[in-house]
């Protein structure tokens, strides 16, 4: 159960299986436009193991981040929640109050935003800013462990003590991330978005930055949904990805079987898209344009663009389903109608 969340008694139809920390069900944001709603998150299914690391990746628009936000109820307005579930450890975040859902941010589930390392405060130290996070969630302990707290997190992610002094101008890029990272997991959360947490950094930053995301979440035995659009990271770091296209979940696979054998036509498109030593000054991008969610396509949403369409897939929307062991796919090649 979430340790610091009063919990309710949780219906039989919502407990969740004892091998998903996160089971996110039927979900579906959207927002208010002037020209009309604009489904961003259109019903999407999919869970979490613990300690498990799932890659999210689409295109600008495709719905991660959306997602990654309503994962965590940080969605500002005109989005709104829809419907469905977010089960973290059996409690639904989505029938929680703002009070115990602020609490349930950073000690259950936390997120290292896009563009972390400016989500840091200019005008306030790294130790106020660390200070005023571990404060608001830890009732108990008193001022000394709060603040072996803070070391302990500062050394997990390999920055000296005296960073609690620093402003953030003071610090480089990684230095800033590593602080974001930090901040993170401060309560031990059970389960770590991260969106794009890297993508400002160079090559060589990324990959430290990286490795330290992921011993730190290996230390905690946390979860981690890693958003993003970089493939190349995702085959490093993730144990499964989850393809999103048009507010929703296509396809997901182990990482290894993804690119080895991608199902989706869109995952396919998208692995053969990728740059190879062999493809040099020949880039193959993926025709078409992406769904205008203001005015989807009907049935399936790829169907514009797909090379494989066959005449229903225009009316009827393809299902997410598994097709063998641990891969779900969402296209009528595959689900026999
Ligand atoms: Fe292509 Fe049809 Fe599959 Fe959509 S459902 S990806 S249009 S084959």
């Amino acid at each position: 159960m979430l340790s610091n969340v009063k919990t309710k008694p949780v219906d039989v139809r919502t407990k969740t299986r004892a091998d998903r920390i996160l089971d996110v069900r039927n979900l579906r944001v959207s927002y208010q436009t002037g020209g009309g709603q604009v489904r961003a998150v259109n019903d999407v299914s999919f869970f979490l193991r613990p300690s498990e690391r799932l890659g999210l990746v689409g295109e600008s628009g495709s719905g991660k981040t959306t997602m990654a936000l309503s994962l965590m109820r940080l969605l500002q307005s005109p989005a709104v929640i829809e419907g469905g579930q977010v089960l973290l450890d059996g409690v639904d975040l989505l029938s929680l109050s703002e009070e115990e859902m602020r609490r349930a941010r950073l000690a259950d589930i936390a997120l290292i935003p896009q563009g972390a390392m400016n989500s840091l405060n200019p005008m306030l130290k790294v130790g106020e800013q660390l200070r005023d996070a571990v404060t608001a969630h830890m009732d108990s302990g008193g001022k000394t462990s709060r603040e072996a707290r803070i070391f302990d997190v500062l050394e997990s992610v390999e920055l000296s003590r005296n960073v609690v002094n620093a402003y953030p101008h003071e610090l480089s890029g990684g230095m800033k991330q590593r602080v974001c990272i930090a901040m993170g997991i401060l309560l031990k959360p059970k389960v770590i978005i991260a969106d794009e947490p890297t993508s400002a950094l160079d090559v060589v930053v990324q990959r430290q930055v990286m490795e330290t995301l992921g011993r730190v979440q290996s230390e905690l035995g946390a979860s981690i949904i890693l958003v993003g659009h970089d493939m190349g990271l995702m085959a490093q770091f993730v144990d499964r990805v989850g393809v999103m296209y048009g507010g929703k979940l296509v396809e997901v696979s182990p990482v290894r079987e993804i690119f080895k054998d991608p199902l989706h036509p869109y995952t396919q498109l998208l692995i053969g898209s990728l740059p190879t030593l062999e493809s040099k000054e020949n880039f193959k991008g993926i025709s078409g344009m992406t769904p205008s969610l203001l005015t989807p396509p009907t049935g399936c949403m790829f169907h514009p663009r797909c090379p494989q369409v066959l005449p229903h897939c225009q009316v009827e929307i393809p299902p997410l389903v598994e097709i063998k062991p641990d891969r779900w796919v969402a296209c009528h090649l595959y689900n026999g109608s």
